[in-house]
């Protein structure tokens, strides 16, 4: 079978593989402590589920205009406006999830042969997308010594005339580190001036720990209108994942361009689930609190237990619900390089973590903290016992 030749610049996302083969192990029966995909353990807030399954008793089941319902497009140019963003509900478009946002975004804005910078380690899916439309990824790394904080001066220094766009994700998946005010405003100053994209990814926004503050696109979008594109998700931070709920607010040409493309690609956004996350930003606010308060109990847990791991290395992250430990002082004969390491715990010790190559770093894992304490506790426990043998 001839594919079109950009499947040969693309896989399958590494961190649904892996939770795919946990999945299919658990139907054999087998425990598996599965810390693959980031998706949270917890329910979705009854209001949300509440709100949704009125809509489905109440005919709230046809299409909705091809940008989302205009509440819940109301509710999130509110939110952003409350950090001083000039957006308004036209502004926004509701996707199908973040992930769908970007690959729009991608659509709509680069062309073959652009770059996109995007700092390393990375989500996963951002350089196959970048990829998928023809445009090149480069790569700015962040480095293990300070926790992974993304600097805004390589960033500048990696700016050339074929930059489309800067692609930014604070706090980061996979390694939990953040971006300061102070170089989140340098990097956009700089490719302001220069007609580049900012699109910042803060799928993450309300995962941050030990007291810092989220520093959000949004503050800065008053001042520079043009520039900057938000992404954002409720799969995250409502428990929401499988409702496939994201969005984007952004500069009208940018708005229209995307909403265009996904009037041909998905239509809308599935009309109740707009619906149910609309009573879950209005009302979830006390279920969010409660599963933050876990999330950071767990981030604990964690570092303490990674930290004990002989050769194994974890600066505490400052954000998102990841771990991403350096383990290549533990790469031996049969476990060398993460692909290995990440099968060699699946078998071995029936732990499912995803190789760091696949974010762009061979010398890490990435552990996802979004699973219960009792899951946590029995997966390191057997990862420990499995990287002593
Ligand atoms: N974003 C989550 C992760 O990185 C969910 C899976 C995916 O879409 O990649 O695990």
């Amino acid at each position: 079978m001839k594919l079109a030749s950009r499947m040969a610049r693309i896989g399958e996302s590494a961190t649904l593989r892996v939770s795919r083969k946990a999945g299919e192990l658990r139907r054999q029966g087998i425990e598996v402590a599965d810390f693959s995909a980031g998706e949270p353990d917890f329910d979705t807030p009854l209001v949300g589920i509440d709100a949704a399954i009125e809509g489905l008793r109440t005919g709230f089941t046809r299409y909705t205009n091809s940008s989302g319902i205009p509440e819940l497009r109301e509710a999130l140019a509110e939110r952003y406006g409350a950090l001083g963003a000039p957006w308004t509900a036209a502004s926004v478009v509701v996707t199908v999830g973040a992930k769908a946002a970007l690959m729009e975004l991608a659509l709509a804005l680069f062309e073959e042969d652009q770059e996109v910078i995007i700092p390393a380690p990375y989500w996963v899916t951002f350089p196959e997308q970048i990829r998928m439309v023809g445009a090149e990824p480069v790569e700015i790394a962040s480095s293990v010594e300070d926790g992974f904080r993304i600097h805004a001066e390589p960033i500048l220094e990696a700016l050339t005339p074929r930059t489309r766009a800067v692609l930014l994700n604070s706090p980061c998946n996979p390694t939990g580190g953040i971006l300061e005010g102070a170089d989140l405003e340098r990097i956009v100053e700089a490719c302001a001036e220069r007609d580049v994209l900012v699109i910042a990814d803060e799928t993450y926004e309300r995962f941050i720990y030990d007291g810092r503050e989220h520093a959000s696109a949004a503050a800065l979008a008053a001042r520079f209108p043009d520039t900057i594109i938000l992404v954002g998700s409720f799969s995250k931070t409502y428990a929401m994942t499988g409702w496939r709920v994201g969005y984007l607010l952004g500069p009208a040409p940018v708005i229209s361009a995307v909403s265009n493309i996904q009037s041909h690609a998905t239509s809308n956004t599935t009309s109740f689930a707009m619906l149910g996350a609309l009573a879950a930003m209005r009302g979830a606010e006390s279920d969010v609190a409660e599963m933050l308060t876990e999330y950071a109990v767990r981030r604990e847990l964690v570092g303490e237990r990674l930290a004990a791991m002989p050769g194994v290395s974890c600066p505490p992250p400052s954000g998102s619900f990841y771990a991403f430990p350096r383990v290549a002082e533990c790469y031996r004969e049969g476990r060398q390089g993460s692909i290995e390491m990440a099968e060699f715990l699946l078998d071995e010790a029936r732990v499912a973590v995803v190789p760091g190559v696949a974010f762009g770093n061979d010398d890490h894992i990435r552990i996802s903290f979004a699973c219960s304490r009792s899951e946590l506790e029995l997966g390191l426990d057997r990862m420990a016992a499995a990287l002593a043998g």
